[in-house]
């Protein structure tokens, strides 16, 4: 990222951004790209789910929605959502209207109970560690600190995470029980992993017999371009490496349907399944099933879901290519920012040089600009090069987005600047 300037050049540079940052404070802007989830006109997409027929009360089946009951979930929307996140509907569970909270129960089953294939519950284990590759997703993060699940990181590349450094660690160490993953549109680079990443998961040795992977496909529908990025099937690789019970595959409507008011799926082995239906029994009576049997009149099929995903791109698609004309105009060449190019999901990250996110995110409120914390995308909010800032187009209008933006780009040439100067 680094481009010479001589002193006049780089002098003339500084004034410029402080000018620029002078006139953006003025501006008294109240802004925010901190948030990763959908715009209003997003969500106004499936207001159709709140008109629904009176009459509306029985499954395929003919089971009676309103009351307790079936604790896997209605078997047309699992029909629906088994393509969307490449997983048999048999082994497809339809539960409640958060997959976080999914994962969240799956790791606290995994302390107190014990894990198909596992010798003890993990809480009864000296170390119980993670994987995490960085960046990533902050809630899985927070989730690790929660339960006192030590993070291990692990860099990302392109094709998802360095399976160099994967490889050894689940090789070496029975503490590593788990590893986060967000496979497609990965939140926050965009990155979409590999067949090879896709293989090598299902395939490597691990030295704890129970070891799963947290396969978190939030993003698995969320295209952003015509090349709809397709992955490789975990869940079967794992069963073709004689790994069947390595998966865990969550996935949600969240950013589909409604935010929050969706419907979250998880799949895996037939062991897993059997395992998380016996907790699940324990903690509930059965899923909402009338916002299943919403969700199945409104998208209808496969087909349907991909169709109400290309009039989500039609809104989201301008947005990130805002973000790309402002950032390329604005620090393309300057050697102070390199960013990604999401091909699908809800976002971008900007890396700026070393020692700078926090000081950027720091101006930028200050003038009226709220960014994700700097860190947030590391274990512990730590960033030990403080570089990665995320950014989050979704929410904001056009217009926000845009001055949003410009106003980012000004804080990263002052900071910039100010850094190559001192
Ligand atoms: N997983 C990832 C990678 C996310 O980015 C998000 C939301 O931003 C979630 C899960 C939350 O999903 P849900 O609404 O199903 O709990």
């Amino acid at each position: 990222m680094t481009t010479e300037l001589s002193q006049d050049t780089l002098a003339g540079e500084l004034e410029r951004a402080r000018q620029d940052y002078a006139a953006l404070a003025a501006r008294g802007l109240s802004l925010d790209l901190t948030r990763g989830k959908p715009a209003p006109e997003q969500l106004d997409l499936s207001d159709d789910l709140l008109g629904l027929p009176r009459d509306l009360r029985s499954a395929a089946d003919g089971t009676d929605v309103r009351n307790y009951g079936n604790l896997k979930g209605l078997p047309e929307l699992r029909e629906i959502f088994a393509e969307v996140l490449q997983v048999p509907a048999e082994q497809l569970l339809a539960l409640g209207n958060s997959s976080l909270e999914l994962m969240h129960d799956c790791l606290v089953h995994a302390l107190l109970g014990v894990l198909p294939g596992a010798e003890s519950r993990w809480v009864d284990q000296e170390r119980v560690a993670f994987l995490c590759p960085v960046p990533g997703y902050d809630r899985h993060f927070a989730l690790c600190e929660r339960f006192g699940i030590e993070m291990i990181p692990v860099p990302m590349t392109s094709d998802g995470p360095d399976m160099d450094v994967v490889e050894r660690l689940v090789a070496e160490d029975p503490a590593v029980k788990g590893i986060w993953c967000v496979p497609k549109y990965s939140n926050p680079t965009g990155v979409s992993y590999s067949d090879e990443t896709v293989s090598r998961l299902a395939a490597m040795t691990t030295a704890a017999p129970d070891f799963r992977i947290f396969w978190d496909n939030a993003y698995a529908a969320h295209h952003l371009t015509d090349e709809q990025v397709e992955i490789a099937d975990l869940l079967a690789a794992c069963e073709a490496a004689g790994n069947p019970d390595r998966t865990f595959v969550f996935g949600s409507s969240s950013k589909i349907t409604f935010a929050g008011a969706g419907v979250a799926f998880f799949g895996s082995s037939p062991a897993n399944l059997t395992w998380l239906l016996a907790n699940n029994a324990k903690r509930s009576i059965g899923p909402d099933k009338v916002n299943q049997l919403r969700h199945v009149l409104f998208l209808r099929d496969a087909a349907g879901v991909r169709e109400h995903m290309a009039r989500q791109r039609a809104l989201l698609q301008p947005k990130f290519e805002a973000v790309q004309r402002i950032l390329e105009a604005e620090l393309g060449g300057t050697g102070l920012a390199r960013w990604t190019e999401p091909k699908g999901g809800y976002f971008v990250t900007l890396e700026v040089p070393d020692g700078c996110a926090k000081e950027v995110v720091r101006r930028a409120a200050e003038a009226g600009i709220v960014l994700t914390p700097a860190g947030a995308t590391h274990p512990h909010g730590d960033d030990p090069r403080d570089a990665t800032i995320r950014i989050a187009p979704s929410y904001p209008g056009q217009d926000d987005l845009e001055q949003a933006m410009h106003g980012l780009t000004t804080c990263v040439r002052l900071v910039g600047y100010e850094q190559k100067q001192a």
